[in-house]
């Protein structure tokens, strides 16, 4: 087994939460349990647990698109409590902020995976056919290899969530878990 990272995706306040700006539905509150169990998985074994956080300008031209979220430095933007209790134990967590789909436009991710080495990532989180989904595509443009918790990842709509997962797995390469 190669170096692994944990990649978490947009646990936040505004897509996780009933009352969030941007709520993925219960489907979204169903992986909670399973993303804080790879999270204490990765900090009992003192691996990396990264957490990529939408962080928006209040004018960010995202909200043509979608309503206003995750405005940074705002409570909708913080990472929810259940999340943040089961890294509270965690030595190597790092924080990533976002303002597209994927984690690595505009972020120093590939920095970060190459200073620490990693061979393999793994990622939980929400929209399984947004952030997820073009998050995995760069990941699979730099030929690391992927796994997704099949679980661990949720979307508003279930049948894009569907679609997502297959595309990742049979065009992208990624291991579905
Ligand atoms: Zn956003």
């Amino acid at each position: 087994m190669g170096k692994r990272a944990l990649l978490v995706i947009d646990l936040l306040h505004d897509f996780m939460a009933t009352e969030g700006a941007l709520f993925c539905g219960e489907e979204a509150r169903k992986i909670i349990p399973v993303v804080c169990a790879r999270i204490e998985e990765f900090a009992a074994t003192g691996e990396p647990i990264i957490f990529v956080r939408d962080a928006h300008a209040p004018d960010d031209l995202e909200f043509q698109r979608f309503p206003v979220h995750c405005v940074r430095g705002t409570p909708g933007a913080e990472l929810i409590g259940e999340v943040r209790r089961a890294a509270a134990n965690a030595s190597r967590v790092i924080h990533l902020e976002k303002t597209r789909y994927s984690a690595f436009y505009g972020t120093n991710l590939d920095a970060v995976l190459q200073s620490l080495a990693i061979e393999e990532v793994h990622v939980v989180g929400v929209c399984t056919n947004i952030c997820v989904l073009y998050t995995v595509e760069e990941l699979c443009n730099r030929d690391l290899p992927t796994v997704v918790y099949r679980d661990g990842v949720a979307s508003f709509d279930p049948e894009a969530h569907a679609w997502a997962l297959q595309q990742m797995e049979t065009v992208l390469g990624a291991k579905i878990e």
